[in-house]
């Protein structure tokens, strides 16, 4: 069985049986059905179906939120938002779809020439669990606007949502079994990337998992997209707003209780502006209210799930026995429910954990630089290369050092959010493919070019 753990209460909250392989095979053969019968249909109408996902969005608003609380701890206003925003990228591609899809003129000898964006099948979502319902949106609405279907597996521990969002698309009006969710185990993924009814595989996880999906998507010669881990530095140049950037990182840092692939883990600080920094850092990061998830108040819930919270801390323990100072946070508190407290460690240098590694969780890691260089030499000493940020009073500048670090986006003076509008994605170990705007929904298409004598 897949249990649902609730990691405020450590309870069992729900139990799904895994499907048989046979159970498997059927469900992607019905999908692939569904999928035959979609791609004859106007890409103006598949577009136009969002709206009816977004309005179910809307109107289920509070009971998808409790249940994303309940199976990983999101604050519960922060899950509504995610809700809110996953009915934003429906209305996005509803309203701009079909005009990322339109045929596109070319210059060449022929009378005519242009490209033509076909489906391209079936895709399969191996997604993960720190945003259950935009991760899977943000790939599903341009998916779907593109003709293809979706099959989705998503992490064990949020198998209710998986479900939800199956169920929200089959209301939709989606023909049946075009959107399905297979409740397996992660060791099963391989063979379904195999299977002749998958045409292309994305992931977004961890690095083990990337590297084991791109390995058979690779065998079977099929498309693949990876979304994987960051360590995003963020630049605090000495002539920054301090009180705007201690601010913003401390945001970015605490968002989902630390758990973004996107927040910003590294902090590259001007030695002469570093202490002030550190400390109105702590003073940011120790007001976020830490509780029960399903409170309105609560601004930092409990980790995902203990295993994670286990080996946070290691590296934790580990970067401070390699000399990091601990200014924050860092003890694991008493009682039920898997809660890790705000956490600033200063000093930190390459080697210890908290720079080589990825931190899944609420802990800033900030290092001391004696100047915008070695800020982006130890920026770009990392094997991520997801988001970045640069706070300067000089945005010139900022762009400057922009254009030298190694990530899929920079925002400056603020700090990196995933927008329907802007591309999405990073290179190095974070991964590669872009999701999200024009560039998101061309991922998954065969661009076919068409000439005619
Ligand atoms: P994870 O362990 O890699 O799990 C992600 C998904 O991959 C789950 O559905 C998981 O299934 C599956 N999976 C795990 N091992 C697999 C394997 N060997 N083969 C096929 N599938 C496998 O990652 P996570 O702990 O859930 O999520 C945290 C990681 O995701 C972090 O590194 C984070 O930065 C990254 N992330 C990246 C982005 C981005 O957009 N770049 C966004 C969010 C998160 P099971 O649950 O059944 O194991």
């Amino acid at each position: 069985m897949i249990e649902s753990v609730n990691p405020y209460t450590e309870q069992i909250e729900a139990r799904y049986a895994r499907m048989t392989q046979d159970e498997v095979f059927d469900l992607l053969q019905e999908a692939q059905a569904a999928f035959r019968i979609w791609a004859e249909v106007a890409v103006n109408s598949r577009a136009a179906k969002l709206k009816e996902v977004a309005a179910i969005l809307d109107e289920r608003k509070d009971s998808l939120a409790e249940l994303m609380t309940q199976e990983m701890g999101k604050p519960i206003q922060e899950a509504r938002s995610e809700i809110e925003k996953c009915a934003w990228v429906c209305r996005y591609y509803a309203e701009n779809g079909a005009q990322f899809l339109a045929d596109e003129p070319l210059d060449s000898d022929a009378s005519e020439s242009y490209l033509h964006y076909q489906p391209l099948g079936l895709v399969l979502a191996v997604m993960p669990w720190n945003f259950p319902f935009w991760q899977v949106f943000r790939f599903a609405a341009p998916m779907l606007t593109a003709g293809n279907g979706g099959i989705l597996k998503h992490a064990s521990n949020v198998s209710g949502c998986a479900l939800a969002i199956e169920k929200i698309f089959r209301d939709a009006g989606y023909p049946e079994h075009l959107f399905r969710t297979l409740l397996i185990d992660s060791d099963q993924v391989g063979g379904v990337i195999a299977r002749p009814e998958i045409a292309a595989v994305t992931l977004t996880g961890s690095e083990q998992a990337g590297a084991s999906v791109a390995e058979a998507a690779g065998r079977a010669i099929k498309k693949s997209v990876l979304e994987l881990g960051g360590s995003d530095p963020y630049l605090v140049l000495a002539d920054a707003d301090l009180e705007l950037a201690a601010e913003k990182c401390a945001q970015s840092r605490m968002i989902n209780s630390g758990q973004s692939c996107i927040a910003a883990k590294r902090f590259l600080v001007e030695s002469s502006v570093h202490d002030a920094f550190v400390d109105q850092l702590i003073d940011n990061m120790a007001a976020y209210e830490m509780g029960d998830p399903g409170a309105e108040s609560t601004q930092l819930g409990p980790l995902a799930r203990g295993d994670l919270r286990d080996s946070l801390h290691a590296q934790v323990i580990e970067s401070v026995e390699q000399g990091a100072a601990l200014k924050l946070g860092g003890q694991i508190p008493n009682g039920e429910g898997y809660f890790y407290p705000a956490t600033v460690l200063s000093g930190v240098k390459p080697g210890m954990p908290a720079f080589d590694q990825e931190l899944f969780g609420p802990v800033a890691a900030v290092i001391e630089v004696a100047d915008q260089d070695e800020a982006l030499r130890l920026a770009n000493q990392s094997q991520y290369g997801l988001g970045s940020g640069v706070f300067s009073g000089d945005v010139e500048r900022a762009k400057a050092v922009a254009r030298r670090i190694e990530s899929g986006c920079c925002f400056i003076n603020d700090f990196v959010k995933s927008d329907p509008r802007l591309p999405f994605g990073g290179i190095k170990r974070s991964g590669y493919g872009r999701e999200l705007s024009k560039l998101g929904i061309r991922e998954f298409v065969n661009i076919q070019t068409v000439s005619v004598a």
